[in-house]
């Protein structure tokens, strides 16, 4: 391999080395979704705080209803209802032998009562009830401290906040949580054919999607996208676009203007400010440009512009390091095992990283490639829901053969 050309692994570690996690940072708990909390949290209360009702019905002392039997007729029991507590507020007077005190779900339990008998097991009543099945000491009470007690680690630092996650900090008094924050990346797209969706082409022009592509794809990673316009082919404009955005965002991902070309703009102007663009042994992508810009060392990943190269490269490259940049493991989609559907052929000396839809059956995970494997090729782009990994010694994999294959949107792998 000449010395200029690295394989996958070699250029994915050389990024995960040079990116870092980003300093934890307090935030308020719905910004929190997704991101690595960096401390051990501790509940601030009791879970439940107090002694509170299951139900809603009638709290009442168990020996006053004890006799009460739904399948014995004549052994309903009738009790004066004394107060009435509802949730958030507290019984005016405790519960005597023989009262009852009508309570809704939530409620403090009043002193003297030691059980609740649910509506449904009485006859409804406000100035008297008629209490037609019995409640041992305890029914339907939801003891203090029973789920979480006051002082006590809730959730440990490392872990990954999710909407239960939130539910817990929230109940245990947070209203913000220390975390890893998302990292803020700005998407540069340059060439001179490219007209945003929405415009008019002319002859020769395209319409822009690799920035609302990468756009999705970062926000999808858990980061915040900062999306810029277009640049057209001059080096100059990349120049300063880039030198604006050091400043200001955590990571810069461009798409174009990275390969041999006349118009090579974002390699021809980034390459003697801290970027080393390298050919990388894979196809798509192989054109890749990383490095650390400005006095912020800010992450530059420049992509190839061909769509499909730029999906590719997102995938394999940028999203490890955003995941690593917010806390989180780097590693990149879980690897299955599947089996091809139809033989695909792969350049020597190159591994590929081939589109395929994949489906789960009886015997294991199938990987049917999409007809369009060339880099251009947005539609069966978009129809695949995986990746096949053919490594770079082999030439051709049959139908039947089994392949290492990633699913690109596998529920929970976000
Ligand atoms: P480049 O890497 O600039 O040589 O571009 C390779 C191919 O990708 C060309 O056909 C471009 O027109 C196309 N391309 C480049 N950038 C984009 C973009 N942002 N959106 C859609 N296609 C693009
Ligand atoms: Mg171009």
């Amino acid at each position: 391999m000449p010395a200029d050309v690295r394989t996958l692994e070699e250029h994915r570690d050389a990024i995960l080395a040079a990116v870092r996690a980003a300093e934890p940072v307090s935030l308020r708990l719905a910004d929190c979704l997704g991101l690595v909390l960096c401390e051990d949290v501790t509940s601030l209360v009791d879970l439940p705080g107090f002694d509170n009702s299951a139900m809603d019905g009638y709290a009442v002392r168990a020996v006053d209803v004890s006799a009460a039997d739904p399948d014995v007729p004549g052994t309903a029991v009738r009790l004066p209802v004394v107060g009435e507590v509802a949730a958030g507020g507290v019984a005016t007077r405790a519960v005597g032998p023989g009262e009852a005190v009508r309570i809704m779900t939530g409620a403090m339990i009043p002193d003297g009562a030691d059980a609740i008998v649910k509506v449904e097991d009485t006859d409804g009543g406000t100035g008297t009830v008629e209490i037609r099945a019995g409640a041992p000491v305890g029914t339907s009470v939801r003891p203090a401290g029973e789920d979480v007690q006051h002082g006590q680690v809730v959730l440990t630092s490392g872990t990954t906040i999710d909407a239960r996650g939130v539910a817990l900090l929230a109940a245990t008094g947070h209203p913000d949580a220390l975390v890893r924050p998302r990292p803020r990346v700005a998407i540069v797209s340059a060439g001179a054919e490219l007209v945003p969706p929405g415009e008019p082409l002319q002859p020769g022009q395209i319409h822009e999607s690799n920035s609302y592509m990468l756009e999705a794809a970062v926000v999808a990673s858990g980061a915040v996208a900062v999306r810029q316009a277009t640049l057209d082919d001059d080096p100059a404009a990349v120049l300063s676009a880039v030198a604006a955005l050091a400043d200001d965002v955590d990571a810069i991902v461009t798409s174009g203007g990275v390969s041999m070309g006349a118009y090579d703009v974002v390699k021809e102007s980034l390459r003697d400010h801290g970027v080393d663009f390298v050919q990388v042994a894979m196809q798509p992508g192989k054109p890749q440009g990383f490095g650390l810009v400005g006095d912020r060392n800010v992450p530059l990943f420049a992509l190839p512009g061909n769509p499909v190269s730029s999906y590719v490269s997102f995938e394999v490259f940028v999203r490890p390091a955003l995941r690593r940049m917010m806390g989180r493991d780097p590693e990149q989609r879980r690897t299955l095992t599947a089996r091809l559907e139809h033989p695909l052929s792969s350049p020597p000396g190159r591994a590929q990283v081939a589109r395929a839809v994949a489906t789960h059956t009886e015997e294991g995970w199938r990987a049917d490639p999409v007809w369009g494997q060339a880099s251009h090729f947005v539609a069966d782009l978009a129809r695949a829901n995986a990746f096949v990994l053919i490594p770079a010694e082999a030439t051709r994999v049959e139908a039947g053969d089994m392949v290492d294959m990633w699913l690109l949107d596998e529920p929970g792998a976000g």
